[in-house]
């Protein structure tokens, strides 16, 4: 289905294995990867597998997919220990240069946030 990507995209091209990926999870609508300049350890990008910059050029049937594997991956990652305030994570979606996009295809970062004090991560 060569019409839902664009040739030239950066994560176009890690979600077809022309340029190499850490990948994490992948379903048939979405993909993802860790962060090769990671914020924190474990920083993950989860990316619908359809080409358009910004949230609204993207079909919701290739969003569906994005929400219940970021669950997955807040589980994989160790995220969610209950009961423990030390851990947690910010989930983040930027759109246009202005809010600091800077790859043209939509991506939401999971970013891990750990209190180093408590010693959890
Ligand atoms: P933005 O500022 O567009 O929201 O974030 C783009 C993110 O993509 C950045 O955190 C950057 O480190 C990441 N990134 C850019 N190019 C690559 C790449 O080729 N591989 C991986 N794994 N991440 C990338
Ligand atoms: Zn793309």
């Amino acid at each position: 289905t060569a019409a839902v990507h664009d040739a030239t995209c950066i994560f176009c091209k890690i979600i077809k294995g022309e340029i190499p990926s850490f990948k994490l999870l992948e379903t048939e609508h979405a993909y993802s990867f860790l962060d090769i300049q990671p914020t924190a350890a474990g920083h993950t990008l989860i990316i619908p597998k359809y080409h358009g910059a910004k949230l609204t050029d993207i079909p919701d049937d290739y969003l569906q997919d994005v929400l219940p594997m970021t669950k997955k991956l807040v589980k994989l990652l160790d995220l969610d220990i209950v009961g423990q305030d030390g851990i947690g994570y910010n989930l983040l979606q930027n759109n246009g240069k202005i809010a600091h996009q800077e790859v043209p295809h939509v991506h939401f970062h999971l970013i891990p946030k750990r209190d180093t004090k408590t010693g959890l991560g």
